[in-house]
């Protein structure tokens, strides 16, 4: 067990993520706890960069704001299309993200978020994009990372990549 997180260590943390409108987004109080490895951007940057020096016991109230959380929310990377343009059998939601290609063929995620008749807006927006981002945190666990786990950039074992 380590006292502070620090980069490379391997931390479990219950959170909770409430936006400014008061609504929560995401939270594991109550569920399985995160498991993440500090310093390798597993989790938002902001997030990441307040955790350093927590210990383990530490509850706290972390404000990250959206250019450090999911980024800035910029309107004009929206595109709308039809229905068409995705197979018929797709099962599409608003918030649903999905992988396609810019126009250099690289692999981009895009997200739905909008859905009107047979109009879908898609966004290289994350959701929560624009957004500031309240997380209330407990911390449970610190140790380590193995070498292993160094060497892959994420956490092993239970709650963390299991492969
Ligand atoms: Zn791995």
């Amino acid at each position: 067990m380590k006292a502070a997180i620090a980069d490379g260590h391997v931390v479990t943390l219950h959170y909770r993520l409430t936006l400014d409108d008061g609504s929560i987004a995401d939270e594991s109080f109550g569920g399985e706890p995160l498991v993440y490895m500090q310093g390798s951007h597993n989790i938002v940057p902001g997030l990441e960069r307040q955790l350093v020096g927590k210990e383990v016991g530490a509850k706290c109230d972390v404000k990250v704001p959206a250019a450090e959380g999911y980024g800035d929310y910029d309107p004009t990377l929206d595109q709308t299309v039809p229905r068409s343009a995705f197979p018929a059998d797709a099962q599409l939601a608003v918030g649903i993200a999905f992988q396609a290609q810019d126009q250099n063929g690289q692999p981009v995620t895009l997200w739905i978020r909008n859905m009107s008749g047979d109009e879908i807006t898609v966004s290289p927006n994350h959701p929560m994009a624009g957004q500031t981002l309240n997380f209330s945190i407990e911390v449970l666990e610190i140790r380590d990372a193995t070498a292993q786990e160094k060497q892959h950039g994420h956490a092993h074992g239970p709650g963390g990549h299991n492969h």
